[in-house]
């Protein structure tokens, strides 16, 4: 056995990726398993993006390209940040990277000293304080709370900034809550940013696409300009274009940032895959219409799943505005035992049981950094929803 780098002190591996590969393996034995656990679009990446993958292959677009990514998809993420979000960011200030999640780690790589700390409100995407553990700093985590929608108030974010503090990891809609803030709510932040001219803004906006009636998206550089020259806009097609496995992401920041990480990514991964830069070249600049869809579909899902929970004993779960995700409470439940002779003492029990019970994978709160809560994915059809409903109401019934 090597010795293990000091860097993976603390760090764990993704639990929303290793419950990937503990369904996939369950399935593998014969299990009927319904997956609720990884946050994937469940629709095929719509065909004429596809097709512009095929075409990369076919006319031999198959080489190494400019590490921060092709001239024309450079072009197409500029357009689309004035187009949604009025930010106008020229080329110099883009970089393309393997998924959201790799432009994130190369932000924080390239900005973060032993003892930096980053502003994570939690519930968090399970990757962000292990992201800035592997990079040298310190997490310092804010609990939000249910009452204030999950949201980060402004004198809980004005208490947490310290004259350590680098970034603040802003991320909404929310994995895993769901949760949206007004351009009004958000402005109420951007004021405590301004008056603290030394935090960065890493805004994750990867779910902007994924918005219900009654929420408007914004973003922190659009609703305070004065940030915009310390904000990273980080965003992806992931998430709006069904493309989880294409791994495309993208920011847009200040010069000296972007090319700071263009030095890091040129020393790990080069560029993103050729044929998926040019597939997202079309997913942003080709026909949109399949966003209003999915989220048509994604709202009567999340009607049906907070119906469903809000049904379930002991179970308390608050309307999310965006992404596909809920975050419900088992508050009622802890304490209890199963039909199966288990104990609930904690959201992992909770998780553990319901999959060993029942088949339905989901994710437990302690890796979202609030407890006791679960995280259910509604990226799956109606039908196997509408199933995992009975069975999780089912559950909570025989808990005794
Ligand atoms: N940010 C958040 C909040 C996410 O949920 C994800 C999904 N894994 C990502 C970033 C990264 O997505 P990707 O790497 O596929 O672009
Ligand atoms: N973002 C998704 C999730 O939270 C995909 C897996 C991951 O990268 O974490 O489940």
């Amino acid at each position: 056995m090597p010795h293990f780098s000091a860097t993976l002190d603390g760090v764990k591996p993704s639990p929303t990726v290793a419950l990937t590969g503990l369904v996939a393996a369950l399935k593998a034995q014969g299990r009927e398993i319904i997956s609720l656990g990884a946050g994937e679009p469940d629709f095929p990446t719509p065909q004429h993006i596809c097709e512009a993958g095929k075409n990369a292959i076919d006319s031999g677009r198959t080489r190494y390209t400019a590490v921060d990514g092709i001239a024309e998809l450079k072009e197409a993420v500029a357009a689309k940040f004035a187009r949604d979000n009025d930010l106008a960011y020229g080329p110099e200030q883009i970089i393309v990277g393997t998924g959201g999640k790799q432009v994130l780690f190369n932000a924080l790589m390239a900005t973060l000293n032993p003892g930096d700390e980053v502003i994570i409100p939690a519930p968090y995407w399970v990757s962000y304080p292990d992201m800035v553990r592997l990079a040298g700093g310190t997490p310092s985590i804010v609990e939000t709370r249910v009452e204030d929608g999950f949201r980060i108030s402004p004198p809980q974010l004005d208490a947490a900034i310290t004259s350590r503090t680098k970034w603040l990891i802003f991320n909404a809609p929310s994995n895993p809550t769901g949760a949206g803030y007004s351009p009004d709510q958000l402005k109420a932040l951007t004021d405590v940013l301004e008056r603290h001219p030394n935090v960065w803004i890493l805004s994750d906006d990867i779910y902007e696409h994924i918005a219900f009636p009654g929420y408007t998206f914004s973003t922190p550089a659009q609703v305070a300009p004065a940030l915009f020259d310390r904000t990273l806009t980080v965003n992806g097609v992931s998430k709006a274009y069904a493309m989880t496995g294409w791994r495309i992401g993208y920011a847009g920041g200040p010069v000296d940032l972007i090319s700071a990480m263009r030095t890091i990514q040129s020393q790990s991964t080069t560029n993103p895959s050729s044929v998926s830069q040019w597939a997202a070249v079309e997913a942003l600049n080709g026909p949109q219409d399949f966003l209003a869809s999915a989220v048509t579909t994604f709202l009567r899902r999340r009607d049906l799943v907070v119906a469903g929970l809000n049904a379930a004993d002991g179970v308390s779960c608050p309307v999310p505005d965006g992404a596909f995700y809920v975050y419900p409470s088992i508050a009622g439940c802890t304490g209890k035992t199963t039909a199966g002779g288990t104990v609930i003492e904690t959201d992992e029990d909770f998780c553990s049981a319901l999959l060993e019970e029942t088949g339905v994978a989901t994710v437990f709160g302690a890796a979202f950094g609030v407890s006791p809560n679960f995280r259910i994915s509604y990226a799956a059809s109606d039908e196997l929803l509408t199933k995992a409903m009975d069975r999780i109401q089912d559950f909570c019934a025989k808990l005794a």
